[in-house]
């Protein structure tokens, strides 16, 4: 079982990835995994608004080719969009060329900067032929709101215990994830506001590769 926190030792084995933005500024970056998802999306694109929050979208490259005006409202209410495959592959159990060409395909539709590997499961020799075009974002705070085995107030602990400034924080805008996500969200979100923080979305303009 993934930990909320990834440990030490994968920051150090993957240095050129991206864990964690800067610690000085008091600001989160909020990123959703999985979608568009058409019952899902929507009701957190309205969350974040509420609370003046910008995030980053991991779009899976056949639910964005399903859902095109929702990924039009992503984009136009200023959040950031990032590939995360078309197929939602395992790095680990596909070979280089057939996960190249499947981030191809949903680079056609997304023509993002940002990448996320699913699973978070890449190896060095896919992760080193995608260095040169995208960001590779990992996370800093995993919320499990995908495990149906923990509370939505499990997920709500995991997220706010574990949460520093810069943290890039996963959730999932899945029907697996929508139980715990239609707590924990609002409720992560009220305690973040009240203590200070800033929701940012990850920059797209390529300033973040390293
Ligand atoms: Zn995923």
């Amino acid at each position: 079982m993934l930990p909320v926190r990834p440990p030490a030792l994968a920051r150090l084995y993957w240095p050129g990835l991206l864990w964690r933005m800067s610690a000085k500024e008091k600001s989160l970056y909020l990123t959703f995994d999985d979608g568009p998802e058409p019952r899902v999306t929507p009701w957190v694109l309205d969350v974040l608004n509420d609370f003046r929050a910008e995030a980053t979208f991991f779009l899976v490259g056949e639910n964005a080719g399903r859902q095109p005006a929702l990924v039009d409202r992503i984009r136009s209410e200023g959040h950031a969009v990032g590939n995360h495959t078309h197929r939602h592959l395992n790095g680990w159990r596909t070979g280089s060329t057939e996960y190249l060409a499947d981030v191809d395909r949903a680079q056609d539709l997304l023509g993002a900067r940002l990448f996320r590997p699913p699973y978070g499961r890449i190896t060095r020799a896919q992760a080193a032929a995608l260095k040169s075009r995208f960001t590779i974002v990992m996370w800093d705070v995993l919320s499990k709101d995908y495990d149906s085995r923990i509370t939505p107030a499990q997920c709500v602990r995991n997220v706010l215990g574990a949460t520093r400034n810069g943290s890039i924080v996963v959730f999932h805008d899945s029907l697996k994830a929508e139980p715990n996500l239609r707590h924990a969200l609002p409720a992560a979100l009220q305690e973040w506001s009240r203590a200070g923080f800033a929701f940012k979305a990850l920059p797209m303009d390529g300033s973040l590769r390293r």
